[in-house]
């Protein structure tokens, strides 16, 4: 029954979905979208020829986003702003089908100004954002220009929303800039004729760009780039968490060793204060079980611990020099 249940939900969201992309962004197989043209060319061309069927944490991510922008727009009415359009659709004029949907634009009918609010919904707020959301909105601001020759595109922000502990954070500053708008065109161009190509038979691989969020591509498995023993394009990203881990380490050293010197004072003098902070030592009781004891209880009864311990498996990553 719940099982049932559970399958329903996922074919009803995953409808859900197709009809909201079906009536918001249309036939995604005709152009490319501000996230197409920032993501590896042969993950956007395979996704457009053979689109995946989502899993139901896709699915739940998905509705997270509309979820956001619903929010910060039935925010922005009670505040009372009414001066943004929602969903503005903004098209490249030129030969390479480029289109986007602008999450909110402000309009100032008077000033003959613009401005592009994108509307975010991550699991974690980063402290910086995220290059793939600046990109997106380089394009959306250079687009919206385009297609609004009269009016100026001042400025864009990105506001990144958290149903969890973060709440929201807006990540601001941003004005069109010529050269990045222009070099992503130039990517476009280049996506949309190797999409060409490949869909008639005259390209056997797109370019591939290997890099983290790998592991998050339907395409993995049969990827070339990954049929090969060493994958290089990944040294980066390890160097970077070898780095990482070695700074923790140390950081964590540093911690004991500051926590310790403190609380050899407090031990002896008692409670301080200092900086507005009180320093006190404290100790807190644990109960553990005492396994020698139990087992021989267990014993007794015909029985040992191991009766009762069961195996329970995790995934981690395991990162060793190779031979
Ligand atoms: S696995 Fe990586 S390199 Fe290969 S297609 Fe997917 S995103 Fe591109």
């Amino acid at each position: 029954m719940s099982d049932q249940l559970m399958l329903t939900l996922q074919a009803a969201l995953q409808q859900l979905a197709i009809q909201q992309t079906e009536a918001t962004l249309g036939d995604r197989s005709t152009y490319l979208g501000a996230s197409d043209i920032g993501a590896c060319p042969r993950k956007t061309i395979l996704r457009k020829l053979h689109a995946p069927e989502a899993d139901l944490v896709t699915l739940l991510r998905q509705r997270r986003g509309h979820m956001a922008e619903e929010v910060v727009a039935a925010a922005f009415m009670i505040a009372g702003f009414s001066n943004f359009q929602r969903q503005t659709e903004v098209r490249h004029a030129g030969a390479v089908p480029v289109m986007a949907h602008l999450d909110f634009v402000f309009i100032s009918e008077v000033r003959k100004t613009m401005a592009v609010l994108e509307v975010k919904a991550p699991e974690n707020i980063p402290e910086h954002p995220y290059g793939a959301w600046e990109t997106q909105l380089y394009l959306q601001m250079g687009l919206l220009a385009d297609s609004f020759p009269d009016y100026t595109v001042e400025k864009g922000a990105i506001l990144a929303v958290n149903f969890g502990d973060q709440g929201m954070r807006l990540f601001g500053g941003y004005t069109p800039q010529d050269t990045i708008y222009h070099g992503l065109i130039d990517r476009a161009a280049t996506i949309w004729n190797q999409y060409q190509a490949y869909s008639a038979g005259d390209l056997a691989t797109p370019s591939m760009e290997v890099g983290p969020l790998c592991g998050y591509c339907p395409f993995l498995l049969d990827c070339p780039k990954f049929e090969a023993e060493e994958v290089r394009e990944l040294t980066e990203s390890v160097e970077v968490l070898l780095e990482l881990q070695h700074q923790q380490k140390d950081l964590e050293a540093e911690v004991n060793y500051r926590k310790s010197n403190l609380l050899a004072i407090v031990a002896q003098r008692g409670p301080l204060k200092t900086c507005g902070h009180l320093l006190r030592k404290a100790v807190r009781t644990r109960k553990s079980l005492d396994a020698d004891q139990l087992n021989q209880f267990l014993q007794g009864y015909g029985h040992s611990l191991n009766d009762f311990q069961k195996s329970s498996s995790y995934a981690f990553l395991e990162v060793k020099k190779a031979a």
